[in-house]
């Protein structure tokens, strides 16, 4: 897609420090390390969002995704973990939209990298929760 960052770097249009590459997806070095090692997959598709996949294309790019994570674990390993995310949306996060999977190398607890999950256990009551499940289930196709 025109005026793609990720497109143009899937086209070689401008540089990027590249990891693995077949004919579906391309893995990179962010350019903003969160921790060494901190890689990007993409598909070779041009999607916005985890809203646009249709099943082929997410099977194909998120089935490289422990390839990657296993790479990435034999070259540093010295690693204690791996965090994989995929931000969704401005609110979520998400600064280019060329959907993306962050691969992010975990060393210690101080390694400037974390996630909040808010802790909200005990805050809705059965029926709520088994209405919130049935609304998302009944969606699901
Ligand atoms: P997001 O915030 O959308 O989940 O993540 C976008 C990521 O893309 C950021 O971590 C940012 O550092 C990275 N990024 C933005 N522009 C470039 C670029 O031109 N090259 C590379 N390699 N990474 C980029
Ligand atoms: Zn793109």
């Amino acid at each position: 897609m025109e005026n793609c960052i990720f497109c143009k770097i899937i086209n070689q249009e401008i540089p990027s420090y590249k990891i693995y590459e077949d004919e579906d997806v391309y893995a990179f070095l962010d350019i903003g390390q969160a921790t060494p090692g901190h890689t990007l997959l993409i598909p070779k598709t041009h999607v916005t969002d985890i809203f646009s996949y249709d099943h082929a294309l997410a099977e194909k790019t998120f089935a490289r995704l422990p390839k990657i994570a296993r790479a990435i674990e034999a070259a540093f390993p010295e690693i204690e973990g791996l965090n994989i995310v995929n931000n969704n949306k401005e609110l979520a996060y998400q600064t280019v939209f060329h959907s993306h999977v962050h691969l992010i190398p975990r060393y210690t607890k101080e390694d400037d990298f974390s996630m909040h999950f808010g802790n909200h256990i005990g805050q809705q009551t059965t029926e709520e929760l088994t209405e919130m499940a049935e609304k998302i289930a009944k969606q699901v196709k």
